[in-house]
C-alpha cells in the first residue's frame, strides 16, 4: 500500500519540532518510522503533517546528566544504544537489549523514543523503563518536564504526552555497585510478539535490599509492589523468590487471544518475574 500525501518537516532543533507540533494541530512525530509508516500506509492513522525528529542532534546524544543518571536522546536507535561505551557500562541490560532487538533493519532505524511513544503493550523497553525507575523528559511549548516511567504509559497506545509535546529522552538512574537488573521475555518462536515479560532492579548484598519488579504484555507495565515487599530482607534464594513471585500478577490484565489465554499469559508474566529476579540476584 502507498503513503497517503502528507505534508513532510525536518527540523533541525527540538525548538523547532516542538513550534512545528504547535503550529499544525494534526502533526504527528517521526522517529524511526518502523510502525508509523506502517499505521500511515494501512490508514490506520491520518496526520496531516510529519515532523521528523529522527535527525535532531540533541535526541541523538547519550550522555552522564549531574545526577550520575545516564540521559539516551529519544532518536537514538537500538543499533546506538548497543555500540554505545557508555550505556554498555551503565546498563548492560539496556545495551543487550538494543542488540537483540527484531531484525537488522528495526535495530538500524527504531528509536528508544518511538519504542516509549508508542506505548505497544508487547513493547520491550517499557516494562524495563519502570524497573528501573528511569524518568522521561518531555518538552513541549511550556519547556521541559519530567516524568516517571511508571505514570507514563496510559494504556495500550497511550501515553502522558500531552497535544504538542514530545519526548526528549529518556534517564536512566545511575545503578549503584549492589544493584543489578533482570529482564526475561516468553515468545513463541524468535520472531513472534512476546506473550509475557518481567524485569527486575533488585539491590543484594546477601540480603535483599530494595526490589523492584514490572510486568510486561498487559495493557500497561505493572509494578508488582506484593512481591517487591515480600522479597525486601530475605536471603536470594529460590525458595525466597518463588514464594514472593506467589504474590505477582496484582494489576496485571493481559488480553487473551489466539495465541495465548489470559490466564496462561498471567502464569508465564508470573514465571518470568521470578527468573528475572533470579538474574538479578546471581553472582556473574
Ligand atoms: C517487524 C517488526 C517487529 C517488531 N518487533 C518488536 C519487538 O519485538 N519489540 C519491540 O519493542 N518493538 C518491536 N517493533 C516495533 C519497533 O521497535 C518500532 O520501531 C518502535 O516501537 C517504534 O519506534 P520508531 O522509532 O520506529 O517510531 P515511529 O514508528 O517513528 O513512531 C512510533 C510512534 O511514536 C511516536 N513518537 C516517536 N518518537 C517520538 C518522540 N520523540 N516524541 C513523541 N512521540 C514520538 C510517533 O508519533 C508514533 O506515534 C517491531 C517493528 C516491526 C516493524
Amino acid at each position: 500500500m502507498l503513503l497517503p500525501s502528507l505534508a513532510y518537516e525536518r527540523p533541525e532543533t527540538v525548538e523547532e519540532a516542538v513550534a512545528l507540533l504547535r503550529a499544525t494541530r494534526n502533526a504527528r512525530v517521526l522517529a524511526g518510522g518502523q510502525t508509523l509508516l506502517n499505521a500511515l500506509k494501512l490508514r490506520i492513522v491520518h496526520p496531516d503533517v510529519l515532523v521528523d525528529v529522527s535527525r535532531i542532534p540533541s535526541l541523538r546524544e547519550i550522555a552522564h546528566e549531574p545526577d550520575g543518571a545516564l540521559r539516551i536522546g529519544a532518536a537514538v536507535t537500538y543499533d546506538e544504544l548497543a555500540a554505545s561505551p557508555l550505556v554498555r557500562a551503565a546498563h548492560p541490560v539496556t545495551a543487550a537489549m538494543g542488540s537483540r532487538l527484531v531484525d537488522r533493519q528495526v535495530r538500524a532505524r527504531g528509536t528508544i523514543g518511538g519504542n516509549v511513544c508508542l506505548a505497544d503493550p508487547t513493547s520491550n523497553f517499557p516494562p524495563l523503563l519502570v524497573a528501573l525507575g528511569a524518568r522521561l523528559r518531555v518538552r513541549g511549548a511550556r519547556g521541559a518536564r519530567e516524568t516517571d516511567a511508571d505514570g507514563f504509559f496510559l494504556a495500550p497506545y497511550m501515553t502522558a504526552l500531552a497535544p504538542g509535546e514530545l519526548l526528549d529522552s529518556v534517564l536512566l538512574p545511575a545503578l549503584a555497585a549492589d544493584q543489578r537488573v533482570g529482564y526475561e521475555t516468553l515468545q513463541v518462536g524468535t520472531d513472534s510478539w512476546a506473550l509475557a515479560r518481567a524485569s527486575a532492579l533488585v539491590r543484594c548484598n546477601g540480603t535483599i535490599r530494595e526490589a523492584r519488579v514490572a510486568l510486561g504484555c498487559g495493557p500497561v507495565p505493572v509494578r508488582q509492589r506484593a512481591m517487591e515487599r515480600a522479597l525486601v530482607g530475605r536471603a536470594p534464594t529460590a525458595a525466597a523468590i518463588a514464594a514472593a513471585a506467589a504474590l505477582a500478577g496484582e494489576g496485571f490484565d493481559p488480553p487473551g487471544d489466539v495465541h495465548a489465554s489470559a490466564a496462561y499469559r498471567t502464569k508465564m508474566a508470573i514465571v518470568m518475574a521470578r527468573r528475572a529476579v533470579r538474574a538479578a540476584t546471581e553472582e556473574s
